[in-house]
């Protein structure tokens, strides 16, 4: 009975929001899959509908077929239970046929994850209907422009058991339950608890104050592009063999920290790392987790670039992004050019200052490292990341520029020539 009812309030729900942000174009109704969405309790229809009636998208009203048309970039996860994912992910399809959506979304039984391009008007229609489920309606969605057009070559919407590459995967983890989970801080908050540490590390005599220790839980060459003044550098190339916490290793900062004592401040790009990784700390006794809500796109979305330095790296081929790109309103030109002074970065190889914060891949197809380089190192060293590479059998041609590898199969007739050939002919080769 209760499923009737709440069968009902999905249609109910759908009718109440289209004439407010649906135009007749979109037929959101038919394609609500309602069997498939049926709510828990406690279904939060009369409070959903009430703030759409209250507070109709007047912006989008406003907005002309020029900004619908504009490519943006759209992230979002989270984690609720799907009892057949599959058939969410071909209710998903449905959706998407005939929207011009290029990304990765992946489901399985603990929730989504999706990053993904598109025109303003198809990327937001499809946020929109996810969250016309009802858990999905308080979920953080995250919209940038997108550039140039599609970020990412293709959509690839499917059934992954694991909504984060982690070694070992992530069925197992309790990620459901938000308990286990580290407790999410508002970017003001962040901040705050950001500047209180600076003020203490100022006067280090102060002991009643809490320690705090800030974890970036990114790829390292994540953090060559841009961190939080104070972070330290992830240990690991690779977030998937990140083991924080997990081993007696003398570089990792966890190793010997009072876990009960100490409040540790996680951060990554949207927040789904944070949230899958503090599980595992969870369970190894750590009390005091803490991350950014909505990971520091969100950060530098509200708060703007207080105390993070450079830019961010994103997972799209629109690569590593200054914090400008995620304002509200776009920064003076006095604080954009503040901005452009304190962005870090130094080259893999030589270690000199890096203005163009963009990485490349190594050449050598089997280390294929991203990694940020001079164009005199990329130059001397072929595009790859250090001279072993260089003298590595499997070698790509030098790009021009920043532009991006095809596809390795393309190059798989070529590699067995040397590679040094290509890059001398090439005469645009680093810049
Ligand atoms: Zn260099
Ligand atoms: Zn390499």
């Amino acid at each position: 009975m209760a499923s009737a009812v709440h069968h009902n309030c999905h249609r109910l729900h759908a009718l109440l929001l289209r004439p407010l942000h649906a135009p007749s174009r979109h037929p959101r109704l038919s394609f609500l899959p309602c069997s498939a969405r049926l709510a828990a309790p406690g279904c939060r229809l009369g409070t959903h509908a009430a703030v759409a009636l209250a507070e109709p998208d007047l912006e989008e009203e406003e907005e002309g077929d020029d900004d619908d048309a504009q490519f943006v970039v759209v992230t979002f996860y989270k984690f609720v239970p799907f009892e057949d994912p599959h058939a969410e992910v071909a209710s998903h399809l449905r959706f998407l046929q005939g929207r011009d959506i290029h990304g990765r979304i992946y489901l399985n039984e603990q929730g989504i994850n999706a990053q993904y391009s598109g025109p303003r008007k198809d990327a937001v229609a499809y946020a929109d209907w996810v969250k016309m489920d009802h858990r999905f309606c308080d979920m953080l969605v995250q919209t940038s422009p997108a550039l140039t057009g599609h970020a990412f070559p293709r959509l690839k919407l499917r059934y992954k058991p694991a909504l984060v590459q982690l070694e070992g995967g992530s069925l197992h983890l309790p990620l459901l339950d938000s308990s286990m989970r580290a407790k999410p801080l508002t970017p003001s908050k962040w901040k705050e608890r950001l500047e209180a540490r600076a003020c203490l590390d100022l006067s280090s005599s102060e002991t009643s104050v809490r320690k705090l220790l800030l974890l970036d839980v990114r790829n390292d060459y994540e953090w060559d592009v841009g961190h939080f003044e104070g972070a330290q550098r992830p240990n690991v190339d690779c977030f998937r063999s990140t083991s924080f916490g997990l081993s007696e290793d003398a570089s990792d900062p966890l190793n010997g920290i009072d876990k009960e004592k100490t409040d540790i401040l996680m951060y990554c790009t949207g927040g789904i790392r944070c949230d899958v990784y503090s599980t595992i700390l969870r369970k190894k006794g750590f009390r005091n987790l803490y991350t950014l809500e909505g990971g520091v796109s969100n950060y530098l979305r509200v708060e703007g670039p207080a105390g993070w330095v450079g830019n961010l790296f994103v997972f799209d081929g629109r690569l590593s992004l200054p914090p400008a790109t995620f304002r509200r309103s776009w920064p003076s030109g006095e604080e954009a050019a503040v901005e452009k002074e304190r962005w870090v970065g130094c080259c893999y190889a030589c270690r000199s200052k890096v203005v163009e914060l963009r990485h490349r891949n190594c050449a050598n197809i089997d280390c294929n490292r991203l990694f940020l380089c001079c164009r005199w190192c990329a130059k001397e060293l072929a595009g790859c990341c250090c001279s072993d590479c260089k003298a590595a059998p499997r070698l790509r041609p030098l790009l021009p520029g920043h532009q991006r590898y095809l596809k390795w199969h393309v190059y798989r007739d070529g590699l067995s020539t040397p590679v040094a050939t290509d890059s001398k002919d090439n005469p645009d080769c680093c810049c």
